[in-house]
């Protein structure tokens, strides 16, 4: 054994940041080591093509909690803030939606998308509020955990008679039949839809979409923004953040093991065969990979190990990043509207068409996609006159029925780049370069599980009380002296800093 340390984090994601710049101004002594040569985890910029970088996974910012960055003192540079979004018609005639206002719908559709806003943000204002809390354990006598319990069902019983009965009616139902008794522009149920489904293995007709709809309006109420410079510059600055409060913070080092010794963590071992020792490990690496992977199975309980190996995580969500030598003439949109979110989802019919062939392992013949020109706004990313767009594409399994290969990757980009033809039919002209990252890439570049955005599925039954699993999903695992911090702890992915934080608050608290 070397060097030791009071907290070693595995990871430098935007969650590890977090969590260690809180433990280091708390006063600890704090490592982190992260696997790839940059910090940021899924939220990074990289150079995809000769003068052009892009976010290479996350690309708008949207949930970052205003409690890490007062506690963090994080002070962001925006390129475009308040973005609206656009969805796309085929025929050029869009609907555009920002905040609880939509246009290019009927009188009836606007008041109703109106009246649906308000709901939906309500919720989230509920849920928003346990996302900076430790779930509580269910069946214990601890006060705290009495005390979250009971402030939980105050909460959601102030909340009145009728917004209690919908939100108890509308958070195990999907997405898809909300939309299609609400509205009647096949556009806007489209849009919604999508809002849903991103970033999950879910369809608009799969229960828990109502759920993760709410879950996309916590914080910000869905109103995205480009940070300057794409989301590398958020985790940098946190990172920048955590080195100031003393953390330390090492890049290109592996984590190979946790060391356990006497039946609680003593430190880690590195790929390279370094030994740093601390009695406490925090991990930003998914739940499955700590346990199963960096601690292993004989530390932990059978039962224990059967849950965390059942967590659902198949991505479905790849980037898709082009090089243009000048922006795509898009049928109905004007120049101002290309600095704006833009989303092809035709309407729910047609999401959950591209959703079926995932099932079965097999990518979308008609995508769903997300799509951003970061360059309208941030010269920094093309070279002049020129500019990159960045896409989430679904659906895209990572276990693809035929293997991934060259060839899959090649046919698949084809079938994006074909289906935005649709919509901007001189795009493939603009092509200078294309990168196209399927869920197997994010996972062997970004050491994502699954290549998954939430590191778990993001249902009921691996949410809250329960995420990632029963027995740990107080950040604490169950082994002394271990930790989960990311995305597959509660409340889950999406940039937003909340289980960095949560996690950091209850280490400080276990482990005085
Ligand atoms: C395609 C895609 C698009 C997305 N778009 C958005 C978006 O627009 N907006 C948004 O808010 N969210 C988006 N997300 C989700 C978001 O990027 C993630 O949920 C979030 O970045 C997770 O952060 P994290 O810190 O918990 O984990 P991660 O970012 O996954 O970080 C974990 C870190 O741990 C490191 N690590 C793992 N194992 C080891 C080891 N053994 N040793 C050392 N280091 C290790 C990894 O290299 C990584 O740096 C997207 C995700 C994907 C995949």
């Amino acid at each position: 054994m070397s060097e030791r340390f009071d907290a070693i984090l595995i990871g430098a994601g935007h969650n590890g940041l977090v969590c260690a710049g809180l433990l280091a101004k708390a006063g600890k002594r704090v490592l982190v080591l992260e696997a790839n040569d940059q910090v940021g985890g899924a939220a990074v910029t990289r150079p995809f093509a000769d003068g052009y970088s892009v976010s290479s996974c996350a690309h708008l910012l949207y949930q970052l909690q205003p409690a890490v960055s007062k506690d963090l003192g994080l002070k962001l540079d925006y390129a475009a803030k308040k973005m609206e979004t656009i969805a796309l018609a085929e025929s050029g005639n869009h609907i555009r939606y920002s905040g609880s206002e939509v246009d290019g719908v009927s009188d009836e559709d606007k008041k109703s998308y109106k009246a649906f806003h308000k709901r939906m943000s309500g919720f989230a204002d509920l849920l928003q509020k346990y996302f900076n809390k430790t779930p509580p354990r269910l069946g214990t006598k601890d006060k705290k955990d009495l005390f979250t319990l009971a402030q939980l069902g105050f909460d959601v019983r102030r909340m009145g008679k009728t917004e209690m009965r919908e939100l108890l009616r509308l958070i195990g139902i999907n997405i898809f039949d909300e939309t299609e008794e609400r509205f009647s522009n096949p556009a806007l149920k489209g849009a919604v839809s999508l809002d849903a489904v991103l970033g999950t293995h879910l369809g608009p007709r799969s229960p828990n979409t109502i759920m993760t709809y709410i879950y996309r309006l916590c914080a910000g109420h869905g109103a995205v923004s480009l940070p300057s410079g794409g989301m590398g510059s958020v985790t940098q600055a946190i990172a920048q953040a955590a080195r100031d409060n003393g953390a330390v913070i090492r890049t290109g080092v592996r984590v190979k093991r946790v060391v356990v010794d006497n039946g609680r963590v003593a430190g880690v071992e590195t790929e390279g065969g370094e030994t740093l020792e601390s009695w406490i490990v925090v991990s930003n690496a998914g739940p499955k990979t700590t346990v199963m992977d960096l601690v292993q199975t004989r530390h932990f309980e059978t039962g224990f190990i059967r849950r965390v190996n059942n967590i659902r995580a198949k991505g479905n969500a790849a980037k898709l990043h082009l090089a243009l030598d000048g922006l795509p003439s898009f049928k109905g949109l004007e120049k101002k509207d290309y600095g704006q979110r833009l989303l092809i989802a035709g309407d729910s019919d047609y999401v959950e068409r591209a959703f079926n062939p995932a099932k079965y392992g097999r990518c979308s013949t008609e995508p769903v996609m997300e799509i951003t020109f970061p360059s309208v706004h941030d010269k920094s990313l093309a070279p002049p006159g020129k500019h990159v767009m960045s896409a989430i594409v679904q659906y895209v399994p990572y276990g693809l029925h035929d293997g991934w290969d060259e060839s899959a990757k090649e046919a698949f980009k084809q079938t994006a780049i074909n289906t935005l033809a649709k919509y901007a039919p001189d795009i493939a002209d603009k092509i200078t370069a294309a990168e196209l990252l399927t869920p197997l890439d994010l996972e062997n570049e970004f050491n994502l599980p699954g290549g998954h955005w939430h590191h778990g599925e993001l249902t009921l039954d691996q949410f809250l009380f329960v995420r990632p699993v029963g027995g740990a999903a107080q950040y604490a695992m169950p082994l002394d002296g271990l930790y989960l911090c990311g995305a597959g702890a509660h409340p889950g992915g999406g940039v937003m800093g909340a289980a960095g934080r949560n996690a950091a608050r209850e280490i400080l608290s276990r482990e005085k």
